[in-house]
């Protein structure tokens, strides 16, 4: 894969074709999204909602879910806020996501087969990492967005006045359906 898109780079460098993405860092539509990372979701949620580059700011991960208050996700939510103009924020999961049920177990039984040893498992276990609690997935979508949202609109360091929506998005035909309205609370 990598060669293939080292070749086709150098073409689009040359050809200019970046001329008509040029922008800025300052997102038109000042809002940053948090979505998830499935492949459907590529081109389909930008076209969906009607975003063109240089519009938003888009943080995305497995499942659109900010699980630690002080992780990589809230900082980046948070420098948007902050540094990059971001007026609002939207959590956007979706149906059928891979994240949907995922348990714990079966990612470490994926991780055997991959040569990964019961002993550095254990190793892990001792040093205090909470596989069932790391891996663990949500059960039902609806309820993962109105946390992930409750988790960014409380966070201590997230000023009041800004807006944070709650939204799950069909992989397939791109509807959006409002789960928390961030204009309400
Ligand atoms: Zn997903």
């Amino acid at each position: 894969m990598l060669n293939e898109i080292l070749d086709y780079n150098k073409q689009f460098v040359e050809n200019k074709e970046y001329e008509k993405y040029e922008t800025t860092k300052y997102p038109k539509k000042k809002m940053v999204i948090l979505t998830c990372m499935d492949t459907r979701l590529l081109e389909l949620l930008p076209k969906a909602m009607n975003l063109n580059n240089g519009d938003v700011k888009l943080v995305k991960n497995a499942g659109a879910i900010v699980s630690h208050p002080f992780g990589s996700i809230m900082r980046s939510i948070l420098i948007a806020v902050y540094q990059l103009q971001a007026e609002e924020v939207m959590v956007i999961a979706h149906h059928d996501c891979g994240m949907s049920g995922l348990k714990a177990d079966s990612v470490i039984e994926s991780m055997k087969k991959r040569g990964i040893s019961e002993e550095r498992l254990e190793t892990l276990k001792y040093a205090g990492v909470d596989f069932e609690k790391w891996l663990h997935g949500f059960d039902y979508v609806e309820e993962s967005v109105a946390h992930s949202v409750n988790t960014i609109k409380h966070h201590p360091l997230m000023p009041e006045s800004v807006p944070v929506h709650g939204l799950v998005i069909d992989p397939k035909t791109g509807k959006l359906d409002l789960i928390v309205d961030g204009y309400d609370n």
